[in-house]
């Protein structure tokens, strides 16, 4: 008799896991508590489904904190394995400018979700809808709510794939966190990452800036910088350039209750080349104008500046430079965690084996995000997930 695989919540890593498992050797099952598969991963689809990265391997691994867990994962089946997964699935994919890979323009996230679906199909996996699962009879006996009923439902293998605690509306609520803490495993609380950051701007100085896009620049936290652009809300700033920094910056955050970014509005020229620049400027008559062509500033360069310099400042060029190219903000707060692409929080790494298996639970796995590490947006999350799913699928069809 075939053993049984239960999968339990049908996200990014429940697909990938569902395609790849053996159903000639196992009889395999997901349980979702919505009625559709993959709710996220469409939500994921509305700016443009960033499925991975096409960085080279051995860079993309060190994007992960930490990210030696994942490591047997990636090299078993990193981004090049997965675009040509998903290629041979009939999604073709495509490289943009940020060298972020997308489903080339004829695909639409659904599309590439049913694609996923009809694998899914083919391969026997069995949906079941509405089961949202309510914790542990025993470890291998799971307790289960549909229709308003309490089922017990048995399984040789049991794989969590329930995701983070950000944007509940698609499911992944994180409220599954009580059920493995009733088992001991340890679990640390979600936190908001790849999320906006809260500036206390002056004198409703956001209102001038709202929605404006800072490009080319690099921002550095600690010591740690990235190239990217942000934009200004009311609330704050969020964007590509800023997401990679939310490890340091929540971690200043929880240490001081503040955070200091610094940015870089010319991240290719020197401080030297720049005080010769403004230096060159004779005519203090129009010099903000003067200064905005040498330099090519922007007129959002220039708003910031003014408002974060002095007069005496602003009119100093080896001080103007240091602020052009060491420009400070105050972060003072994250996001609310429903509002973060994603979050970093839930079970502990320490309390899984390298397959993923849960050390005090034996045939448990838990994969995708609801473990805690943290990932930048630009596909790493993803591609994690599909790493993490494929290596389980890949385990226990070799058990
Ligand atoms: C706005 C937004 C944009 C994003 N864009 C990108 C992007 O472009 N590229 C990228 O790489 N990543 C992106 N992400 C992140 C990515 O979507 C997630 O990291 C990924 O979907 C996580 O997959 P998962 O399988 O771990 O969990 P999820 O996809 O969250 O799936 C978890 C599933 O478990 C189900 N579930 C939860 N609890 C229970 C229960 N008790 N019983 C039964 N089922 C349950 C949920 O309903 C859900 O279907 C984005 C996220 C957001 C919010």
């Amino acid at each position: 008799m075939k053993k049984s695989i239960s999968i339990i919540g049908g996200g990014a890593s429940a697909l990938i896991l569902g395609c790849e498992l053996n159903s000639e050797k196992y009889d395999i099952t997901i349980y979702e508590k919505n009625n559709a598969l993959g709710r996220k991963f469409l939500v994921a689809g509305d700016g443009g489904l960033n499925l991975t990265h096409s960085q080279n391997p051995a860079n993309f691994i060190k994007q992960y904190t930490p990210y030696t867990f994942l490591q047997n994962a990636f090299t078993n089946f990193n981004n090049s394995h997965f675009i040509t997964w998903i290629n041979n699935l009939g999604v073709k994919t495509f490289v943009g400018s940020s060298a972020r890979v997308f489903p080339k323009k004829e695909y639409k996230p659904i599309d590439v979700l049913n694609a996923l679906l009809i694998k899914l199909k083919n391969n026997n996996v069995a949906l079941k809808y509405k089961y949202e699962w309510k914790g542990f009879l025993t470890s291998t006996t799971l307790i289960f709510e549909n229709n308003n009923k309490l089922l017990e439902i048995n399984s040789d293998y049991t794989i969590f794939c329930l995701g983070g605690a950000s944007w509940q509306v698609t499911g992944s609520s994180g409220n599954w966190t009580n059920y493995f803490a009733q088992k001991n495993i340890t679990i640390q609380p979600f936190k908001a990452s790849n999320c906006a950051f809260k500036i206390n701007w002056a004198n409703n100085f956001s209102a001038k800036i709202e929605g404006k896009l800072l490009k080319n620049i690099s921002l550095m936290c600690n010591t740690t910088t990235h190239f990217g652009e942000i934009v200004f809300t009311k609330f704050g700033i969020e964007g590509s350039g800023v997401y990679p920094l939310s490890p340091l910056i929540r971690e200043q955050l929880e240490q001081t209750k503040q955070a200091q970014i610094y940015i870089d509005f010319k991240p290719t020229l020197t401080i030297e080349k720049i005080i010769e620049k403004i230096s060159s400027i004779v005519n203090n008559k129009h010099f903000t104008q003067n200064l905005k062509t040498t330099l090519n500033l922007t007129p959002l360069h220039l708003q910031l500046l003014k408002h974060f310099l002095s007069k005496d400042d602003f009119f100093n060029p080896a001080l103007l430079a240091q602020h052009i190219k060491k420009f400070n903000l105050n972060i003072d707060a994250l996001a609310p965690i429903d509002e973060a692409i994603s979050t970093v929080g839930g079970i502990c790494l320490t309390e899984i084996n390298s397959n993923f298996e849960l050390y005090k639970l034996k045939n448990n796995f838990v994969i995708g995000e609801m473990l805690n590490y943290d990932a930048p947006t630009g596909g790493y999350l993803l591609q994690s997930c599909f790493s993490m799913g494929k290596y389980v699928a890949d385990y226990l069809n070799n058990k």
